[in-house]
């Protein structure tokens, strides 16, 4: 893929709005001049939202503030020039150096793939995994890339059925004999991907290393690239194979951290160090070229080792957030849906009110597996303190250790995913299987 990405020409339009400037033959990003009450508003045609409304034309006028005018009977538009057509041309692919080691790069949509329409502000997925190469040229001193792009989607776009294509993918890719895996991916549901891929992809041989960016990369203030770098660099060399997170260790631009997949979570909105390992120190970091392993306890890089691909998912598990009121029917909802799998994300070591018991027993006895992590984020849960949380348990309901809540809910839907028993999915959430689970919470 790569070369050019068109737009839509008037992207959010209905109604009257669209009428006219049809008619005036304008599209997002032209110069157009509204007549309306005997006075003329000059600006850019700017994109709208698609829940906007019909009746309003938003344009940028020359103070770089945006207007919405409306529009009525005697509203009038002209097209005053054209905007230069959106286009994006990535430069020529640099020159690969062929004794450096193979890295696949997989590109699946996300910010890190994106660009912004300046004249329009808006963001769009539109770069493919080899464009990003071209961008970075100083990949090319560090691996030889193979690119491909399995999907361009905004991450909370994803479903389990995408963790399989995914992990489809790199099993095929790393057994072509490359020596790690890049995925570009949205940040917002990255951890989830990671997490997925930890129990997808058993006994991996080589790293599988997870990148995202909180900005674009045509951003000045982008994350993308060195994000890039560090992924890269770690696919081609770093000691371990395992599913990791890089990112943006601190906000400064100097140093990417590797989360363990079972461990990290997204942990703010918009900076660059969004994500955290939690409970856990991160596996490695990468600074001034140097790849630093942060802990002893990992599995090693052997080429040798044979990959074993889990690579299925069942959907019918719930990721439940407690919080006081919550009415237990919600639970019966589930049950009665068909589920066969809840994660309670239950209060501080792992509580849940006893409004709820009636249908969480219920819920046991009609096979669903139950397990308890903590909304606490850090910590783990510990059942046996209060009487809430031994006869909890004495319902049935699985402890989990430190496991994140998300995590939790992809090992279940994996678990099930792999087996019709649900005793042999209960013991398979009870074995540490990724690291998901620590001996014990480290106090960061
Ligand atoms: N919400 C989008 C996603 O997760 C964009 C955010 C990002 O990539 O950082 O794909």
């Amino acid at each position: 893929m790569g070369g050019n990405h068109d737009l839509p020409s008037l992207p959010g339009y209905k109604g009257e709005a669209l009428k006219i400037l049809r008619e005036a033959e304008a599209q997002a990003g032209d110069l157009i001049r509204i007549f309306k009450d005997g006075t003329s508003y000059e600006g850019v045609l700017m994109p709208r939202s698609e829940y906007g409304d019909e009746r309003h034309i938003v344009i940028k006028i020359r103070s770089g503030y945006n207007i919405g005018v409306r529009v009525t009977a005697d509203t009038r538009v002209e097209k005053v020039g054209a905007g230069a057509k959106v286009t994006f041309k990535p430069p020529p692919p640099p020159k690969q150096r062929p004794n450096l080691p193979r890295v696949s790069i997989l590109s699946t949509g996300g910010t890190i793939a994106s660009r912004v329409d300046y004249r329009t502000g808006a963001v769009r997925p539109a770069i493919s995994a080899e464009d990003l190469y071209s961008i970075v040229p100083e990949l090319s001193d560090i691996a030889v890339i193979e690119t491909e792009v399995i999907f361009s989607l905004f991450s909370e776009d994803l479903t389990p059925k995408h963790w399989t294509r995914i992990a489809e993918t790199v099993a095929k890719r790393i057994g072509e004999g490359v020596d790690g895996v890049v995925i570009t991916h949205g940040t917002d549901t990255m951890a989830y991907t990671a997490a997925a891929l930890s129990f997808a992809l058993q006994d991996l041989p080589v790293p599988v290393v997870l990148v995202g960016a909180q900005r674009s990369e045509d951003r000045p203030s982008s994350d993308a690239a060195l994000n890039l770098i560090g992924a890269v660099s770690a696919a081609a060399e770093a000691p371990f194979a395992e599913v990791v997170v890089a990112m943006h260790e601190t906000v400064s631009d100097n140093a990417v951290a590797f989360h363990r997949g079972t461990k990290v979570r997204k942990c703010h909105t918009s900076r660059r160090d969004a994500f955290k390992s939690v409970n856990v120190n991160p596996l490695a970091r990468l600074a001034d070229g140097q790849l630093t392993m942060l802990t002893e306890d990992y599995r090693k890089r052997d080429h040798d080792r044979e990959l074993t691909l889990k690579p299925n998912f069942d959907e019918r598990v719930a990721l439940i957030k407690f919080y006081p009121g919550m009415n237990p029917r919600l639970i019966d909802l589930y049950v009665d849906l068909g589920y066969r799998g809840l994660i309670l994300e239950g209060t501080g070591l792992g509580h849940v009110g006893r409004k709820c018991f009636p249908s969480i027993r219920k819920a046991v006895e009609r096979g669903l597996i139950v397990a308890m992590a903590s909304q606490c984020i850090w910590g783990r849960v510990n059942m046996n303190v209060y009487t809430n949380g031994r006869d909890l348990l004495a319902l049935g309901v699985i402890p989990l250790g430190d496991m994140l809540a998300e995590t939790a809910l992809v090992k279940l839907m994996w678990a099930l995913g792999e087996t019709d028993d649900p005793e042999e999915a209960k013991a398979l959430l009870r074995t540490n299987m990724a690291g998901e689970v620590s001996a014990r919470s480290i106090y960061i």
